[in-house]
């Protein structure tokens, strides 16, 4: 496999571009070797800029459920196209989205469209903070949240994969009011309360954790953040950036039956196109500019291209027997791969969730991992050695030991076998 296109537009782009890219972990810093330069993708496959073919486990991060370049998105954008890219004003497209959201999501009166799941979680938080009269967030160690300023302290994703302390450039004062303690730790949430009851405004969890590797929520865990927040009227904000239109239709809280007060989304409610989204209770989301005092506007936002594509995208999912056809095909990989990890002794355990999927290289490990601590300990050079194996394999998982796999529609048997029989000759 030759990489000499892409070798030569890295060297080109890191003249132009910090790092050579527009997000960190796409420079395969903690996997070494050069980025792959995408020319196109369709199905499940992506096509690099030498022309090499990858079955690709990244789906633009998890945006891509219906796979690269479906046909119904295609079929929607380019529609809403020919009428017009932008109008910076309300349109009958927004309504529709909204109303298909309102109609799965049941903890869902009211919902903001923005551009990326960062604003969605930002917006979340600032109308958490107007509402309460609050200040304090209390946060989760490996989950992560985008990157605005309150949420990078012990932050998973990218801050994982490059191994950071923290962030630059933060004032002290916006990450002063973050607390953040394990995941899973009911205890040490229950603790920050009794110690600052009255000053926090909303508790922010990724309802199944995904950006630090996988962590499954202990039993009672989100049950029991729900209590703590009623009990001291603080916002529970469940960040279903990944999860949202992933675990199902209604998302992690319907899979786990706990409802949030606010909710924001990403990723799958735009198809691949940059939507995010926040949403929840009416008496919150009427804290909202123009009808309320908590001020959030978007350019960009609610525009029709995008909107074409969430309503396409949740139109697929919400049709009868989309997830159930996607589980059962993700259920006979696990099955597979995970007769081929017992065969081998690996040293790896798969941890799986519908349609989302981690190797975890932790050797011996008999339970799975419950909080970030534990995910730490997977051997980073084992996964190198892995990523490395199977790129050469033309299989595409994230350059990084913290990111999770998704499997989109297009993912047929065929492919998934291919890769079990990679991951069997990968891991020999
Ligand atoms: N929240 C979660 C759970 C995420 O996984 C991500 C991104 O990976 C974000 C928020 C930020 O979304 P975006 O990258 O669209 O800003």
């Amino acid at each position: 496999m030759h990489h000499q296109r892409s070798q030569e537009l890295f060297a080109k782009a890191k003249a132009a571009i910090p790092g050579g890219v527009s997000s960190p972990v796409r420079a395969f810093g903690s996997v070494g070797g050069d980025p792959l330069f995408i020319s196109r993708a369709t199905g499940p496959f992506l096509v690099d800029a030498d022309n090499n073919r990858y079955i690709d486990y990244v789906c633009s991060w998890g945006p891509l459920i219906l796979g690269h370049a479906a046909p119904e998105i295609l079929h929607a954008v380019s529609q809403a196209a020919q009428n017009g890219t932008s109008f910076g004003a309300a349109t009958p497209s927004e309504v529709e989205l909204a109303a298909r959201i309102k109609a799965v999501c049941k903890s869902i009166d009211k919902v903001r469209f923005v551009n990326s799941g960062t604003e969605a979680t930002m917006s979340a938080l600032r109308l958490a903070r107007g509402f309460t009269g609050r200040d304090k967030l209390l946060k989760f160690e490996g989950c992560y949240h985008g990157h605005a300023d309150p949420f990078l302290s012990k932050a998973g994703s990218g801050v994982a994969t490059l191994g950071l302390p923290g962030c630059a450039g933060i004032p002290t004062g916006a990450a002063g009011d973050t607390i953040t303690v394990p995941y899973n730790d009911l205890k040490a949430a229950k603790a920050v309360f009794a110690n600052h009851s009255e000053s926090i405004a909303a508790v922010i969890v990724e309802p199944l954790a995904c950006n630090m590797g996988m962590v499954k929520p202990a039993k009672g865990f989100l049950q029991g953040l729900r209590k703590l927040c009623d009990r001291h009227k603080t916002v529970l904000i469940f960040d279903e950036v990944i999860t949202g239109f992933r675990m199902g239709p209604g998302g992690a809280q319907e899979y786990y039956d706990v409802s949030a007060d606010l909710t924001t989304f990403g990723k799958v409610i735009g198809g691949g196109l940059p939507v995010g989204a926040y949403g929840g209770r009416g008496e919150i989301m009427d804290m909202v500019a123009p009808d309320g005092p908590v001020y959030q506007a978007g350019t960009l936002s609610g525009n029709p291209l995008a909107m074409a594509a969430g309503i396409a995208t949740l139109d697929a999912i919400t049709s009868s027997k989309f997830f159930s056809d996607l589980t059962a095909k993700c259920c006979d990989f696990y099955g597979e791969l995970d007769a081929v990890l017992k065969r081998l002794g690996a040293p790896a355990k798969l941890l799986s969730e519908g349609s989302i999927f981690y190797l975890w290289f932790a050797a011996g490990a008999q339970n799975n991992p419950s909080n970030y601590d534990e995910i730490k300990t997977a051997d980073g050079d084992r996964f190198v050695t892995f990523f490395r194996k199977m790129l050469e394999q033309g299989i595409n998982i994230a350059p990084s030991p913290f990111e999770v796999g998704f499997i989109s529609r297009a993912h047929t048997s065929d492919h998934l076998n291919a890769t079990v029989t990679a991951i069997e000759k990968a891991l020999r």
